[in-house]
C-alpha cells in the first residue's frame, strides 16, 4: 500500500485531483469545480449561482478573540464575496454548524445574531442547515445560493489581452489586523492584567473579524453599464488570485506595484512588525475585495471610481505574470496564499 502525505498536493493540488474524477455529464451544469461559484441553467435569463465555505476552528479563527458574532457574520460575508465574484446577487443560505457541548445557548444564539445581521446586510434568507456534534471544535459552513443575468456573468477565464486589471478597497489589512490579534493573545497569556490596546488599531481588527462582502461593487458596475471580462474574489491575496485568473483565462499580466491599494493603517503596522507591505498585500489574504478585469474602452465609465483601484493590465504572454516595481524591476508573481494543508 503507497501512503501519499496531502501535503504533497496542497489545497489546489487535491482540489484538482478530485475535479479531474468529476466531469458535470448535465446540459444544465454549466460551470462545475474551478470558479468562485458553480454556475446552473434553470432555463430562465438568469443563472443559479452556487458556492460554499467552511471555517474550522483552529485553521481559520481563533475563539479567544473572535466573537461569536462577527465570526457569524464573516462565516455568511465569505460565501456572498464568491457570488459577488460571478458578478452576482446573493438570494439564500443555508449554515451547517458543528458544535461541542463547550457553547452555551446564549453562546450560539451570538453566533446566529452575527448570521442575522448578515442576512440583513446582504438582504439573503436563511433557508435551511444542518446541525451536528462535533469533537474537534467549532465548524461553520455556509452555502450561499445566488443569480446572476446571463449576459452579466463574470467568470475567472474570461479576461482578454490588453483588459484592464482594478482591485477594490485596500489589501493586507485584514492579515495586519490578525497579526496585531495575535499579538494581543500571546501578550494576554503572558500577563493576564494587561488590557488589550487595539482602540487606534480598530480598522485593521476590523477588516479581519467582521470583513465585508463588495456587493456593492456589483450595482455599481452594473449602473455604470460594466460587465467585468474576469473576476475572482481575493481570499487568499492578489498574488494567488491573478494568478488563477491568468491560468484559467489564458493571458500574462503586468501589476505595477505603485498602484495596488494599500491603507496607511497597514503601511504604519507593517513597518511595526517590520514586515513588507507589499508581500503582506500580495500574500496576506482574507481581503475579500474584488479582483476583475475591464475592455479598455470600459475604463472611462469608472476610471473616477472612489471603490476601485487600476494597477495593472493583461498580456497575451502567459509565461509572464509580472509585478513591476516602483524602482522599474519585473519581478515574476508567485503565489503563497494559505497552504493550510502544509501547516
Ligand atoms: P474560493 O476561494 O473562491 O472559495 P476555493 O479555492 O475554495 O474557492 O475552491 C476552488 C474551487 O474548487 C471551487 O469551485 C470549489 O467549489 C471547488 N472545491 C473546493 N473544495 C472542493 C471539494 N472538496 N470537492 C469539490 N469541489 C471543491
Ligand atoms: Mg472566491
Amino acid at each position: 500500500m503507497i501512503r501519499t502525505e496531502l501535503s504533497t498536493l496542497g489545497e489546489f493540488g487535491l482540489i484538482e485531483r478530485i475535479n479531474q474524477q468529476f466531469t458535470p455529464t448535465l446540459p444544465q451544469t454549466i460551470k462545475g469545480i474551478g470558479d468562485d461559484a458553480a454556475v446552473i441553467d434553470t432555463g430562465t435569463d438568469e443563472y443559479l449561482l452556487v458556492s460554499t465555505d467552511m471555517l474550522v476552528e483552529g485553521v481559520h479563527f481563533d475563539l479567544s478573540y473572535a466573537p461569536l458574532k462577527h465570526l457569524g457574520y464573516k462565516a455568511v460575508a465569505v460565501n456572498v464575496s464568491d457570488i459577488a465574484a460571478m458578478n452576482g446577487t446573493p438570494r439564500q443560505i443555508t449554515v451547517s454548524v458543528g458544535l461541542s457541548n463547550r457553547f452555551s445557548v446564549e453562546a450560539i444564539d451570538e453566533l446566529y445574531a452575527g448570521i442575522q445581521a448578515a442576512c440583513e446586510a446582504y438582504k439573503v434568507d436563511l433557508v435551511g442547515g444542518d446541525t451536528s456534534a462535533s469533537r474537534s471544535g467549532l465548524v461553520i459552513s455556509v452555502t450561499a445560493i445566488g443569480v446572476v443575468q446571463k449576459d452579466k456573468i463574470a467568470y475567472r477565464s474570461g479576461a482578454k489581452p490588453n483588459d484592464i486589471i482594478c482591485v477594490t478597497g485596500d489589501l493586507g489589512a485584514s492579515y495586519m489586523g490578525l497579526q496585531l490579534l495575535e499579538r494581543e493573545k500571546r501578550e494576554f497569556l503572558e500577563n493576564p492584567d494587561m488590557q488589550p490596546q487595539l482602540e487606534e488599531k480598530a480598522y485593521l481588527v476590523g477588516r479581519q473579524l467582521k470583513p465585508e462582502a463588495r456587493t456593492d461593487i456589483v450595482y455599481e458596475l452594473q449602473d455604470a453599464g460594466v460587465v467585468p471580462t474576469s473576476m475572482i474574489d481575493i481570499s487568499d491575496g492578489l498574488a494567488s488570485e491573478i494568478l488563477h485568473l491568468c491560468n484559467q483565462s489564458g493571458m500574462g499580466a503586468q501589476v505595477f506595484e505603485e498602484n495596488i491599494p494599500i491603507a496607511d493603517e497597514t503601511f504604519l503596522t507593517a513597518d511595526e512588525f517590520k514586515v513588507s507591505p507589499l508581500t503582506i498585500a500580495l500574500n496576506g489574504g482574507e481581503d475579500y475585495e474584488l479582483l476583475f478585469t475591464i475592455q479598455q474602452g470600459d475604463y472611462e465609465k469608472i476610471k473616477n471610481s472612489p471603490h476601485i483601484s487600476f494597477v495593472g493590465f493583461m498580456t497575451n504572454d502567459p509565461q509572464a505574470v509580472e509585478l513591476v516595481t516602483k524602482a522599474g524591476g519585473r519581478f515574476p508573481i508567485q503565489a503563497q496564499g494559505w497552504q493550510h494543508l502544509n501547516k
